[in-house]
């Protein structure tokens, strides 16, 4: 579970993020969905340990967030930002590997690692050769994936990831993600300001093992603040304001 708690963040005279409150199930998908600039990915930043709030806790698994846990907790996190953020004078297969090294993986271990993850990105072997100025968007963007996957995280964080892409590699990759973080059950915070895009990670699924529904979480912000959180069916029964109620509509165009 990550929870955030009455987070106060500002940059200067903005005010990023104003006493957001939000709480990520175990094992299952949490949307941020709002328009840019709205705070999305100033929560995953937190969330990340890459900037630290004006006020307010980020706890994961229990656990508050500060600087002495950060690196134990940093390896469990993946986290993959719109561009992939691959380092481009490293190769496909070195960027994949760098955490696992600086882990002291042998390179046998990194070896085997990443031919179980070429199976799950679907990626072929040869693609971990190219640098990442050499791989089409979409190609960059299931390497960044195999990245954040590396050290098996419980924790994956998803800033737009699929945003670049068009729409065709757009809505495989989207179904190859929605696939490995339902059958891996990580912890996912998906952020997104694309209505369909929340509806398609929300679609619900059912859990092979329980027969039950996976809960979907939807966060929409508006300004730096939560606006509604819920299912997506209990937002669409009920919008909180105007606001919400026109951006779910963008949906049925
Ligand atoms: P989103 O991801 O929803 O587009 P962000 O979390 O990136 O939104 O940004 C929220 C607000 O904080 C925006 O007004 C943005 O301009 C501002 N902001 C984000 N990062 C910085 C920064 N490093 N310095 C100053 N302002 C920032
Ligand atoms: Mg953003």
């Amino acid at each position: 579970m990550i929870t955030l708690q009455s987070i106060y963040k500002n940059y200067g005279t903005v005010s990023a993020l104003h006493d957001v409150s939000v709480e990520c199930e175990s094992g299952s998908t949490t949307i941020l969905l709002g328009e840019s600039g709205s705070g999305k990915s100033t929560i995953l930043r937190l969330v990340a340990g890459l900037i630290e709030a004006d006020k307010g806790m980020v706890s994961i698994a229990g656990e508050v967030l500060t600087p002495s846990v950060l690196p134990t907790i940093r390896a469990q996190m993946g986290y993959v930002i719109q561009e992939g953020g691959l380092f481009p004078h490293l190769t496909a297969q070195e960027n994949v590997a760098l955490m696992a090294r600086h882990v002291g993986w042998s390179d046998g271990k990194i070896q085997e690692r990443c031919g179980e993850l070429l199976d799950v990105v679907r990626l072929p072997a040869d693609t971990l050769l190219r640098y990442p100025a050499q791989l089409s968007g979409g190609q960059r963007q299931r390497v960044a994936l195999m990245r954040a996957l590396m050290l098996k995280p419980s924790v994956l964080l998803l800033d737009e990831p699929f945003a670049a892409l068009d729409p065709l590699v757009r809505r495989e990759i989207q179904r190859d993600v929605r696939e490995i973080i339902a059958t891996l059950r990580i912890t996912t915070l998906l952020v997104t300001h694309d209505i369909r895009e929340a509806e398609f990670f929300c679609e619900a699924e059912t859990n092979n093992q329980t027969g039950t529904e996976t809960q979907k979480n939807v966060v929409i912000l508006q300004n730096g603040r939560v606006v509604q959180q819920g299912t997506m069916r209990s937002l669409r029964h009920a919008p909180a304001n105007a606001f919400v109620e026109a951006f779910l509509a963008l949906s049925s165009f």
